[in-house]
């Protein structure tokens, strides 16, 4: 069974840091196995070994700021070729909790920062949503084995980048096929 959805048993929460006393910043980090491959896209990740997720959390004005850091290593098909190939996965991605009541206070807006609204911010937050989301957004669309990855031969299904199969991969019109399939019916008949 592959995953498709977030694990049920994911739980990520975060303190969040003392607005009065105590570090500025709080970390949190967790070392996740997947056990069976995710399923995302037409293709199949499996996660070679366990993946890291670190955290950081801290208020910015009324919202708290948290940096979400995948590090993790699959095995995926080459979309070219279909060889499993191992990817090193090194991502970054930024959330702004915001109150659902909070009117921003003008607050210039980083690019690359996402925006969840949330009803309370005291205590902790619970991220998990955003591991998940941060998870498969880091996943390559198109991964390649290598960047010159010269694929299947459309004939006989060799890898190309083993060396050339012999096959004839002139393009064949599909319109001059059909006739010459036409010519050999005839001669059969
Ligand atoms: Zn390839
Ligand atoms: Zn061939």
């Amino acid at each position: 069974m592959a995953i498709t959805d977030l694990p049920s048993d994911w739980s990520f929460w975060i303190l969040l840091p003392d607005r009065e006393e105590g570090p500025e910043v709080v970390d949190a980090s967790w070392n996740v196995e997947l056990k069976e491959p995710l399923f995302f896209a037409q293709e199949e990740f499996t996660f070679i070994s366990p993946f890291q997720v670190n955290a950081h959390a801290r208020w910015a004005d009324q919202s708290v700021m948290v940096e979400i850091d995948l590090e993790a290593t699959i095995s995926v098909p080459c979309v070219r070729c279909l060889e499993l190939t191992d990817i090193a996965l090194r991502t970054h991605f930024m959330y702004l909790y915001s109150l659902r009541d909070f009117v921003s206070s003008g607050r210039e807006q980083e690019a690359d920062e996402h925006i969840v609204l949330v009803d309370s911010l005291e205590n902790r937050l619970d991220i998990t949503p955003q591991v998940w989301e941060s998870l498969i957004l880091s996943l390559p669309l198109h991964p390649l084995c290598r960047e010159e990855c010269k694929g299947l031969c459309p004939i006989c299904g060799a890898s190309l980048n083993e060396g050339d199969c012999g096959c004839n991969r002139q393009a064949i019109d599909p319109r001059l096929s059909d006739l010459l399939k036409m010519k050999e019916d005839d001669l059969e008949a």
